[in-house]
């Protein structure tokens, strides 16, 4: 069918408005970026259908780049440490609030379509739109962009031009499937039933509970208006056909011994999961985000968080190629940084479906004592909370191994972050309106630097009193400020007020950090005048190669 409609023309064109595109368009309206969502249903899910209901502290990190994480952390229950039971029995707890670097020590719960509806509130804010009812139908490359052919409500189609196409279009993706990537992994295929009801008993408020038996897993998950998510593992079914409440009202009874009694479902619903990874997440112009590019287990309550996770990787390095600050190899980084991110979780969330489907014998004593044995040597604390809540992540190349507080690598997260929105204090300051107990609204004292949104900010840790190494040449934040003038980086001093916090994961020599917007490292290099010329260099083989780059005042001096 010839196009019958104006041809349309953005710089990136996102299909799919879930929460993925939704947070990807909001993160590229901030940076100027001129962007067109469409989506192929002509509403959002509406309630009861809560879907995803765990957003956990780094995802809340980065929506507060974006004006966002106060809104959720106000309209979601708090939800402060995970509980692990066998047969009814406490085997340990992992606590998000005693993770001391992020803001966010707790994990927001609340039903997918709240999630959606206050992004959606945020993109008009930025004055962006979703337009329903749009179909992506095909789309083709050359070396400007892409032509993707869209099929609107009245069944018209438009050629739409776009320098970049994301593909956020869900499990089903016809961007992956158009481009032909392949959708593989792990052989995990459970079927969930979920139902969201309140509980007549003493299922605490603060804790997800995993509860593992013989007769099969059952997840707990308190949400606000005194509901709980109930989510269980059951046999293969339609899901068409919601299991019927009485089939999680046993399941309580049967797995969840002493948590309580399950009252009328306000929800529920079943889903089957295959766990599966896109073979690349770019190709081309095109890029896969969300579930389009990756489905896991939803044991870890993981999934949406990685999606919202990758909208914030690519954000700022598809503006930053746009805006003519970035040479577009830096979009190579993507796919190896999310793919690697993504099959890690899906790993360990498997591992964790399989876990909890361990159905008696020894290798249920083994797991039984594993967790236990973990709970009382602090690793449940130490690693799994901070791997729940992801603020663990790390793109460092041996990302296998962990971060070391007071030794950043590129690639590391470090506990810098977007200022906080206006409303911040107030929201954050009322933790029990919130229903959660009473935690810090921030664990960063206020002489942090704050991450720059737009370009690189960089951080000059100068320690008072000898400063370092015999013979360092430590520079001062205007000397780096001077050297770096005219690249898309700001330069901020970290000094002994900084926040234990932030000085612990600096260490104590005087070094210079690039971060990312995204809060990642990007470059480390020792405060001195050879290390700062090296910085560089470094941000300039970022540069696009065909700009002439001043020439780096450390190298002059
Ligand atoms: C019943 C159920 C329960 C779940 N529970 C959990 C949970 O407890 N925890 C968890 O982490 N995750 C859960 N998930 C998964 C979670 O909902 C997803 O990870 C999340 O929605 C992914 O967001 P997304 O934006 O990538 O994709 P989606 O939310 O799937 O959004 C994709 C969008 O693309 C649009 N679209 C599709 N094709 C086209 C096209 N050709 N053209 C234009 N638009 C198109 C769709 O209309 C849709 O709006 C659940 C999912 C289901 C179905």
């Amino acid at each position: 069918m010839e196009p019958d409609r104006p041809v349309g023309s953005s710089e990136v064109l996102i299909v799919g408005a879930g929460p993925v595109g939704v947070a990807l368009g909001c993160d590229l309206l901030q940076r100027g970026v001129r962007v067109r969502l469409v989506d192929s249903a002509a509403a959002p899910a509406p309630a009861p259908r809560s879907r995803a209901v765990l957003v956990w502290p780094r995802t809340l990190e980065l929506l507060r780049g974006i004006g966002v994480a106060e809104r959720l952390a106000a309209t979601g229950h708090r939800l402060t440490g995970i509980g692990y039971r066998s047969e009814g029995r406490l085997l340990g707890r992992a606590a998000v609030d005693r993770i001391a670097d992020t803001p966010y020590p707790f994990a927001a719960t609340l039903p997918q379509y709240e999630t959606e509806r206050l992004l959606l509130e945020r993109l008009a804010e930025l004055g962006g739109t979703v337009e329903r009812g749009v179909v992506l139908e095909d789309l083709r490359q050359d070396a400007r962009g892409v032509t993707a052919r869209l099929r609107h409500p009245d069944g018209n189609e438009e050629q739409a031009h776009a320098r970049w196409l994301v593909g956020a279009d869900g499990a089903h993706s016809s961007v992956r499937k158009k481009l032909g990537i392949g959708f593989d992994g792990d052989t995990v295929d459970v079927t969930f039933g979920i139902a969201d009801a309140p509980i007549d008993g003493p299922a605490a408020r603060d804790t997800l509970h995993y509860c593992y038996t013989a007769d099969g897993a059952l997840g707990v998950v308190p949400l606000p208006d005194g509901l709980f998510r109930v989510a269980i593992s059951i046999p293969h079914r339609d899901p068409a056909e919601p299991p019927p409440a009485g089939v999680f009202a046993e399941a309580l009874r049967r797995r969840a011994p002493g948590l309580g009694e399950l009252g009328e479902p306000r929800w529920t619903g079943s889903f089957r999961v295959r766990c599966r990874i896109a073979d690349r997440f770019r190709d081309g112009h095109c890029f896969l985000a969300g579930d389009a590019a990756h489905i896991i287990s939803p044991a870890g309550g993981q999934g949406m968080n990685y999606g919202l996770q990758d909208a914030f990787n690519l954000g700022w390095k598809l503006a930053g190629v746009l805006r003519g600050t970035l040479d577009a190899a830096v979009l190579d980084s993507y796919h190896r940084e999310r793919h690697a991110a993504v099959a890690r979780v899906a790993a360990v969330t498997a591992a964790q479906t399989r876990w909890g489907m361990i159905a008696g014998g020894p290798r249920r004593v083994l797991r039984d004592t594993l967790v236990r044995g973990a709970a009382l040597g602090g690793l449940l604390r130490r690693r799994i909370a901070p791997m729940m809540a992801q603020t663990d992540v790390s793109y460092a190349a041996d990302g296998l191994r962990r971060a070391r507080p007071g030794h950043p690598r590129p690639g590391d997260r470090l506990p810098v972050f977007a200022p906080a929105a206006p409303e911040a204090p107030e929201a954050l300051g009322a933790p029990e309106a919130l229903g959660g107990p009473a935690a810090p609204a921030t664990s960063a004292a206020p002489a942090d630097p704050a991450l720059d949104r737009d370009g690189f900010t960089v951080l000059v840790r100068r320690p008072s009193g000898p400063s370092g190494p015999a013979g360092a040449d430590d520079r001062g934040s205007a000397a780096v400020a001077a050297a770096l003038a005219g690249r898309p980086a700001v330069v901020r001093t970290v000094d002994d007020t900084a926040s234990a916090t932030l000085l612990r994961a600096f260490g104590p020599r005087p070094v210079l950090v690039a971060l990312r917007p995204d809060g990642h490292v990007q470059y480390v290099a020792p405060a001195t005048r050879s290390g700062l010329a090296d910085l560089v260099r470094h941000l300039d083989g970022l540069a696009p190669r065909t700009r002439t780059a001043p020439e780096p005042a450390a190298a002059r001096g």
